[in-house]
């Protein structure tokens, strides 16, 4: 996820889009354009000052009309926001348009000026008024509280015969976990059997995927180890292949 919107971020200052209206093909709701020339303002890339304002040349994407436009400078404001990782939180600030509606769930990207990093990370709680609400605007917000996806540890529980373990892994927030998939954790090869979710409760259907970020806990069995080595005798006598079909 954080790969995707890091590409995103180096598309728009690349080739930029913005939404206004057409004269030409959609004079009254605003329409997808290509930013063809910036005059005036700064470079545009919202590294402060007149940030985002001046006259821009763009092009219809839909009937090909260029035209100019004029933006005016987006007032913005500063908004502490916590950000917990793991059983950490840090506490950074997060500069948005004014009137930029901020809901619970909402992903936000949050700079961290002191590792030079920027943090995917989703909207838990809003605080607006001393009280917790559920959106808000950003110009009336106080705090905002978020858990880091980008990177997130999942807890995994490991049923292994007799015993049960707990593991830890640390993965990228957009990775695949997949009722009945296998995973390699260190030495071992777990399959995914069951995952709680953050949001959905329990996925436990074979092919269930959920990405690491909304999953609480997963569940898995260990494979035995004859299952590793799909090449023993014993192996391929006790259905071993059967496994390995439906593994792929
Ligand atoms: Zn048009």
């Amino acid at each position: 996820m954080l790969r995707q919107i890091t590409m995103d971020i180096m598309n728009i200052e690349n080739n930029p889009h913005i939404r206004t209206t057409c004269p030409t093909c959609s004079p009254h709701a605003p329409q997808s354009h290509e930013v063809l020339k910036r005059r005036g303002g700064n470079s545009g890339r919202g590294d402060g000052g007149s940030r985002n304002s001046g006259d821009l040349l763009v092009r219809c994407t839909e009937c090909g009309t260029t035209h100019t436009i004029t933006v005016e400078p987006t007032r913005t404001t500063e908004i502490r926001i916590i950000v917990s990782k793991d059983e950490d939180s840090e506490r950074y600030m997060i500069e948005l348009p004014l009137d930029h509606e901020v809901y619970v769930e909402d992903e936000l990207l949050v700079d961290d000026p002191s590792a030079d990093e920027v943090h995917l990370v989703e909207v838990t709680s809003i605080e607006s008024n001393t009280k917790r609400v559920e959106s808000e605007v950003a110009g009336e917000i106080e705090t905002i509280w978020a858990r880091a996806i980008d990177e997130v540890t999942v807890k995994i529980t490991i049923h292994d015969r007799t015993r049960t373990e707990s593991e830890r892994l640390r993965v990228y927030g957009d990775k695949e976990f997949v009722v009945g998939g296998i995973e390699e954790i260190g030495r071992k090869r777990v399959k995914i059997t069951r995952i709680k979710t953050y949001r959905d409760g329990f996925q436990k259907y074979a092919g269930d995927v959920v990405l690491a970020k909304d999953v609480k806990r997963a569940y898995g069995e260990r494979e035995s180890e004859h299952r590793i080595m799909p090449h023993t005798k014993e192996n391929a006598t006790r259905g071993g292949q059967d496994r390995y079909r439906r593994r792929r």
